[in-house]
């Protein structure tokens, strides 16, 4: 039996349109719309990208978007003094920094200088600890991670009770997707570098959520039959026959992997959308909480 594919793209979609009304009742009602602050240092080709695919994400919906591009030498001080003011900037609702930051920048310290009311990523260290405990409700989610549940809702996937593995434990995707498990009361293993015998506790899992970075390492044989799979990885692997060259493949082998489970998410067109349209949703619900 062939697994039923989680369409992210068109998930995300629909949660687009749902934030798009939102704002339209906030201009109507308030004369005001949600503002996302996109600070990118340097001019690393990926990162031009990203911040590009989220500006025009928030045109679609209707969301002010306030660019602040610097040079990669630009010191920690004036990074700092960039932040502070968009902290005390009166229409800007979310703050997110570009990751990763040139060397030189000390991440933690420009990542814990945002406000936690615009902390729209999710990152800084009070939201990331409140995530990490018991009835401590963070501001914010981090994006990745909240697509991944909000990926297994909209699908009609149980969590509480279920065995979940976690395969990786980055600040971004593995440790934070884990933690949410956690508060939907999935039973949970998180899987690292070191982990022994992963192939035996993958196949322990009824959700697998795999973010590890490695072309399709997860096989079809380490998957539960009926598990449901959110492949978070997204690695270029050269393909000559593809028109640049490459093409994108998640941490899980898909065509093995949808004939054992019961739903997967396919890359692209899974996780990756649904990141963007979190970062809305964040960004709206810190402007209504402004608001409100
Ligand atoms: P990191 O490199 O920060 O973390 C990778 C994690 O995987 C680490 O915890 C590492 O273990 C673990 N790992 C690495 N190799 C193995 C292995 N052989 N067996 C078991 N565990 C292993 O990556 P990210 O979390 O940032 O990203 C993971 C993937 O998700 C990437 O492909 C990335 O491109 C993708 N991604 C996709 C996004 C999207 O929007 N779709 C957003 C963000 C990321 P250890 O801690 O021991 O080193």
């Amino acid at each position: 039996m062939s697994a039923q594919i989680i369409d992210g793209k068109a998930i995300a979609a629909t949660i687009r349109g749902e934030i798009k009304a939102e704002v339209d009742a906030m201009q109507t009602r308030y004369s005001q719309v949600p503002g996302l602050a996109t600070v990118l240092v340097g001019e690393r080709k990926d990162s031009q990208t990203y911040v590009r695919m989220k500006k025009k994400a928030c045109a679609e919906v209707g969301i002010a978007s306030f660019s602040h591009d610097l040079p990669a030498d630009i010191s920690q001080a004036d990074l700092l003094k960039v932040v502070q003011d968009l902290n005390a900037h009166p229409e800007v609702n979310g703050i997110l920094v570009q990751l990763p930051l040139p060397d030189h920048i000390n991440e933690e310290e420009i990542l814990s200088a945002i406000s936690l009311t615009k902390d729209v990523d999710g990152f800084h260290p009070i939201n990331i600890g409140r995530l990490s405990m018991k009835r401590r409700a963070p501001l914010f989610v981090p994006c990745t991670p909240k697509g991944c549940i909000e990926l297994l809702d909209r699908s009609g996937v149980e969590i509480e009770g279920r065995r979940a593995v976690v395969l990786g434990r980055s600040n971004i995707v593995g440790l934070p997707v884990a933690m949410l498990l956690l508060h939907r009361n999935a039973t949970l293993t998180i899987c690292h570098s070191r982990t022994q015998n992963l192939p035996q506790i993958v196949r322990e899992a009824d959700i697998l959520i795999a973010a590890v970075g490695r072309p399709e390492m997860v096989k079809g044989d380490w998957i539960k039959p009926g598990a449901v799979v959110i492949d978070v990885g997204m690695n270029a692997v050269d393909d000559p026959a593809a028109a640049k060259g490459y093409r994108l493949v998640g941490d899980v082998a898909f065509d093995e992997a949808r004939e054992v489970a019961s739903a997967i998410t396919p890359v692209p067109g899974g996780v990756g959308p649904m990141t963007i349209a979190m970062l809305l949703r964040n960004t709206l619900d810190g402007a209504k909480r402004t608001l409100e």
